[in-house]
């Protein structure tokens, strides 16, 4: 078999390691911070230079780009068939604040390399393959909401709503596109949503499952579920030295006492229910007041949905039955449902890292990804690869650069594969 054989039968081996890790090595360098993260939020000035530079490399390979009405940016190498629905591989650029250097820049990278790679060993899609950089998937960090750009591309959101989005500082999306637009002024313009045979999203786990397995690619079978609910506590603001404590009614007391309940009943044995509160605001939040009035936002996870409406149900009751002196009130914010990948997509990506004697295993994503917006249009799947002790969103986040190069070409197999259908 010659060595042009074997290239076109498993085209994972034509990625250049070299060269993807220059890339890499060169979008570190965009945003980057002194403790060795990056800071580039969406939209930001850092993130219009990553998707800048991105572009000037697929213009020297001449791979026709686009940006649609949301900002998301699209890099396509054609097909045989110029009708045919493209199969899509990307992820983002932005970051949250002072964050790692891996979370989005892999996947987008690594489709990017994908078709790099491709051209250079000559082989020819059915459809074309379209690299793809969505806005703002971290910008829960800068607007209201993250999977800003893949939503909108799904119309999960509308793009007026999507437009509308404020930051703290009242910029809205609308405005914030306004600079991307300029920047990438060459960039044709294309109409928000197409067709898309199938997604498939590369992304470091951010987990410590896959390093302590010592397994290379993980093989993601499902998005757990996320809901969230915020639950304000109303009490009687009083002056600190003068109420008698057992007169008060004391938010900050009876939300720490709430907290701690539903900390204890959301506990499971196996480990699997992931409850957070990450976010808790004390009112006035001054040291001569009994706090009146105290806000405090739930995550809540799971891959099972039953089990998220029983963990609903508990923590609404809970709260609604308080046996204090403030009293309490829940709403639910976000409700994003447990997503099962259909199984010829992860059986695909098996195939691929079989073929190609790179070890994997079947994993769950614990985190919510551009594919869940993706997967109400077309067939998705994911491919995880380590990063170290599982640790992300740090600027401690790091990823051996044999794991990059694995990712990319089990990638790589698998769009030949889906764009050839
Ligand atoms: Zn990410």
């Amino acid at each position: 078999m010659s060595a042009s054989e074997t290239a076109s039968d498993t085209p994972g081996f034509c990625v250049n390691a070299r060269r993807l890790i220059a890339r890499h090595e060169h979008m570190n360098r965009v945003g980057a911070t002194p403790a060795g993260g990056v800071h580039r939020l969406a939209l930001s000035a850092e993130d219009n230079q990553a998707r800048f530079d991105l572009v000037g490399w697929a213009n020297e390979r001449g791979f026709p780009c686009a940006i649609d009405p949301a900002g998301n940016l699209f890099i396509t190498r054609s097909g045989r068939d110029a009708d045919a629905a493209p199969v899509m591989s990307g992820s983002h650029t932005d970051s949250q604040p002072y964050a790692g250097r891996f979370d989005g820049m892999s996947g987008v990278l690594a489709a990017f390399e994908a078709l790099e790679a491709l051209d250079d060993a000559g082989i020819e899609t059915r459809r074309p393959i379209t690299a793809v950089v969505w806005t703002g998937e971290e910008g829960g960090a800068r607007f209201p909401v993250g999977t800003i750009g893949s939503m909108a591309f799904a119309g999960r959101r509308s793009l007026a709503d999507t437009l509308a989005l404020t930051d703290p500082g009242g910029v809205s999306v609308g405005a914030a596109l306004q600079t991307t637009f300029e920047v990438l002024r060459a960039v044709p313009r294309c109409p928000l949503g197409m067709p898309v045979h199938a997604f498939v999203e590369l992304h470091i786990e951010q987990g410590p499952l896959l390093e302590q397995a010592g397994i290379p690619v993980g093989v993601v079978t499902d998005i757990q579920g996320m809901r969230r609910f915020i639950v304000e506590v109303v009490g009687e603001e009083a002056h600190s030295g003068t109420s008698p404590r057992r007169m008060r009614k004391d938010a900050f007391k009876d939300a720490i006492a709430i907290v701690g309940d539903l900390q204890d009943a959301c506990s499971d044995p196996p480990d699997i229910v992931r409850f957070t509160v990450g976010r808790f605001e004390v009112h006035p939040n001054a040291p001569s007041v009994v706090p009146g009035r105290v806000r405090f936002v739930i995550d809540l996870r799971h891959p099972d949905i039953a089990e998220l409406d029983r963990l609903t149900e508990l923590i609404a009751r809970r709260c609604l039955q308080h046996n204090g002196p403030c009293r309490a009130h829940f709403r639910e914010l976000t409700r994003i449902e447990p997503l099962r990948f259909e199984p010829r997509m992860p059986n695909l990506v098996e195939e691929a890292a079989k073929a190609l004697a790179i070890p994997s295993m079947r994993i769950l994503s614990g985190a919510n990804h551009d594919t869940s917006h993706l997967a109400s249009l077309c067939p998705v799947t994911m491919i995880f690869i380590p990063c170290e002790r599982g640790i992300s969103h740090n600027e401690a986040e790091n990823v051996a650069n044999e794991n990059l190069v694995a990712g990319a070409r089990v990638l790589t197999q698998v769009l030949v594969r889906l764009a050839q259908e």
